[in-house]
């Protein structure tokens, strides 16, 4: 505070000095332009969103990943969604020892897309159009990222909530015209199974994937999408949930999904219970399980819902984790 104050005073006396220096006319000049400064400063309306681009590459070996922002969604109640089984006042101390508001957070969606070097792989399409929006942005951060949905050649479905398998078709077809479909064979089990008219996630899938079904592998455990790109199972969040593991010249990367959907109240306290996990104690035994081997093998990774764009690093502290954004370790 001291430090502060006398680097204040420094600023005032050098600017009294040289207005002693440039004499009375010149100083009132300098005066009036600098008021002119503040008063233009003030008139400037407040823009109300952040101007940044909806993609980032990394380079996993000779894969190139690009995080791709279908959106971001601001809402109240936070402890509605996440930290459901623990006392209000213990998730307000958690959430300001994080410098984050307890009664309101933003979430982030966050397609990705890899590029093998022979394939274009899209991991999960987001909200689609007819979203909120601030939602259902896929397309145009594509084109911005410099790909048209007609380049791709596979789509990876991590599981089926309506976030992510909502950018699957446009207009009654497919938005990604040339591809051909990659999911989890329990995922579409499970909603598949589910009467459309009574399940409104199964009405989606009934409507989005299912026309789709022809032209899908389903994936068990360890199934391989391409070359470099394996399936694990990582249920709990939904039956069949599976996340990605990329692995180039050497270098891997895993594409978590839904694993872990914020990043101090789900990887500090992977036992804090989240209102979209479909099995709550399957989904923190994988959380742990999932974010111990990136902890462990320091291996980076892409979380769709992580602040944008989504990709760090683990570190175990006390009984759970930490996110640790990445900054320029992987940039091209
Ligand atoms: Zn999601």
């Amino acid at each position: 505070m001291e430090t502060e104050m006398s680097g204040l005073n420094l600023t005032i006396s050098r600017r009294s000095a040289l207005l002693g220096a440039t004499g009375a006319v010149a100083g009132a000049a300098l005066l009036g332009q600098t008021g002119q400064v503040l008063a233009e400063d003030a008139k400037a309306a407040a823009s109300g969103s952040q101007a940044r681009l909806p993609f980032a590459r990394f380079k996993i070996g000779g894969f190139e990943v690009t995080t791709l922002l279908d959106g971001t969604a601001s809402s109240a109640e936070p402890q509605k969604t996440f930290g459901m089984n623990v006392p209000a006042d213990e998730f307000a101390e958690v959430s300001a020892a994080s410098f984050l508001p307890a009664d309101s957070f933003t979430n982030f969606f966050t397609p990705t897309l890899v590029n093998t070097g022979k394939e274009l792989v899209l991991f999960d399409t987001g909200m689609g159009e007819g979203a909120r929006p601030d939602r259902g942005n896929l397309r145009s951060a594509l084109e911005t990222a410099g790909y048209t949905p007609e380049q791709i050649d596979i789509v990876v479905i991590t599981h089926m909530h309506g976030d992510h398998i909502g950018g699957l078709a446009e207009g009654g077809n497919p938005a990604f015209a040339n591809a051909r479909y990659v999911t989890g064979a329990k995922e579409y089990d499970f909603w598949s199974k589910l009467d459309p008219a009574a399940n409104g996630g199964a009405k989606l899938v009934a409507k989005n994937v299912t026309p789709l079904a022809e032209k899908t592998t389903f994936l068990e455990d360890g199934g391989s999408v391409v070359s470099g790109i394996t399936a694990m199972a990582a249920a709990g969040h939904t039956p069949g949930h599976m996340i990605y593991m990329l692995e180039s010249d050497g270098k891997q990367m895993v594409l978590t999904a839904d694993t872990a959907n914020h990043y101090v109240w789900s990887l500090a306290h992977p036992d804090w219970e989240v209102r979209f996990d479909m099995d709550k104690a399957a989904a923190a035994q994988t959380r742990r399980k999932v974010l111990g081997m990136l902890a462990s093998d320091k291996i980076p990774f892409a979380g769709y819902h992580m602040p944008f764009p989504a990709v760090g690093y683990v570190d175990t502290v006390g009984d759970g984790f930490h996110y640790v954004p990445e900054t320029y370790q992987l940039r091209l």
